[in-house]
């Protein structure tokens, strides 16, 4: 589908996802492979395990953003990527 001007479908889970991913797995040194392929299909499984937040502009970002600093929704959206580690690392995609 084409918008006109700027306008563009964000599913911001996928931004949240991949900086919780980053900050508590790939620099905390736990994940047994941090090569791309495992990075992205661990990301990839866990957005599906989450229901999208999907927004059209930076401010619609920036407040599902704000939402999921809430304790609440950082444990849920860690409770999906490490059991989707689990799966991953068990069976890598190479
Ligand atoms: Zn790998």
């Amino acid at each position: 589908m084409n918008y006109s001007g700027n306008l563009t479908v964000i599913n911001v889970m996928e931004p949240i996802v991949a900086d919780v991913l980053e900050e508590h797995y790939v620099r905390a040194g736990i994940l047994k492979c941090t090569c791309d392929r495992c990075k992205l299909d661990i990301l990839l499984l866990t957005l599906n395990h989450l229901p999208s937040r999907y927004t059209s502009s930076q401010e619609g970002e920036a407040y599902i953003k704000a939402l999921y600093m809430n304790p609440q929704h950082q444990s849920d959206v860690l409770r999906e990527i490490t059991e989707s580690v689990k799966i991953i690392e068990n069976k890598p995609n190479h």
